[in-house]
């Protein structure tokens, strides 16, 4: 299973797929991706193999410079399309890996507050927890901070918005996380492998750590919205 996201200024759907692929040998049931096109979320999902995936992207292409993409393998739920990853709610998109432990009492919680699940994961909850969060006016970024708070167990994270091609909140508390620094492009992945033909300049983050990547930035954070400083390196044997 992994994780990708890119925020570039060219189509990203074809490069998020190439990136996936190189994720294949950590194994996986279906996959999918999500972009932002004129400020419009999108998405294409298959269960099986990524040629799977690239057929449905042949016969309706996704534009759009921003995009999460995920390989999932199935802990809660089964593998069908609609499980696969990207999980969306009212304008946000979040593609995880790892297990949410207080999925069930947040599920609780979400429904009680209306929200309809259309997924068997426990996934889901973070994308209607964010969603939220931005129905009381909070701001995107401070959204996602306050749904990774509520958040148990094991987790790797990306979350994108509908109406902001410059967004993306990446999260690491287990399943690792790695930040590759463009050249006014930015990206995240499972492992610096999935982002060689990127870049080669990665920041790993920490256990508990969330960042927000723009174009031209990543600020990463503690779980308390404190700025916390990680060390770049250039990662061994990409080209
Ligand atoms: N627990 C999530 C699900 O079943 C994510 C699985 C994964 O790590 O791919 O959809």
């Amino acid at each position: 299973c992994g994780i990708v996201a890119i925020v570039s200024h060219a189509p990203v759907a074809p490069l998020i797929v190439d990136a996936l692929k190189r994720l294949e040998y950590r194994g996986y049931d279906s996959a999918g991706v999500a972009t932002v096109d004129q400020g419009a979320l999108g998405r294409r999902r298959a269960e099986g193999k990524l040629i799977n995936l690239e057929r449905r992207l042949a016969a309706e292409p996704l534009d759009g410079s921003i995009g999460i993409g995920h390989t999932r393998w199935a802990t809660h739920g089964v593998p069908n399309e609609t499980n696969a990853h990207p999980h969306f709610s009212n304008g946000v998109a979040i593609v995880h890996n790892g297990i949410i432990e207080n999925f069930a009492a947040l599920r609780d919680e979400l429904r009680r507050d209306g929200y309809a699940f259309s997924s068997q994961t426990d996934t889901e909850v973070v994308a209607h927890l964010v969603a939220r969060e931005l129905a009381k006016g909070i701001e995107p970024v401070a959204a996602a901070h306050n749904a990774l708070r509520r958040l148990e167990g094991a987790f790797a994270l990306a979350i994108m918005f509908e109406g902001d091609d410059n967004l993306i909140v990446g999260a690491r508390n287990g399943p690792p996380l790695a930040i590759g620094h463009g050249n006014n492009e930015m990206f995240l992945g499972s492992d610096a492998i999935a982002l060689a033909p990127f870049t080669d300049s990665i920041t790993y983050l920490e256990d508990g750590d969330w960042v927000v990547v723009r174009r031209d930035e990543a600020r990463i954070f503690d779980i308390d919205g404190q700025p916390v400083e990680r060390t770049r390196q250039q990662s061994i044997g990409t080209s």
